[in-house]
């Protein structure tokens, strides 16, 4: 899938997120990986294989919603 020289990490490694994004959807809050990453701006990612993986950055960086 990636056309990349150097190849960008694979979907099942460590650095998945490093691979470059091919398509960006700021406006729904996700882009797509070359390598088949679903990755989604609260760094939560779908993978090619169906897999979730649940968001992972640090607090501090994105907007959270209180209940009022
Ligand atoms: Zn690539």
């Amino acid at each position: 899938m990636c056309q990349h020289q150097p190849p960008c990490p694979s979907a099942d490694s460590a650095d998945r997120e490093a691979a470059h994004p091919v398509a960006h959807h700021p406006e729904q809050g996700w882009s797509l990986l070359c390598n088949g990453v679903l990755l989604f701006d609260d760094t939560g990612e779908l993978l090619p294989d169906g897999k979730i993986v649940a968001p992972h950055r640090p607090s501090g960086t994105r907007h959270v919603t209180t209940a009022a």
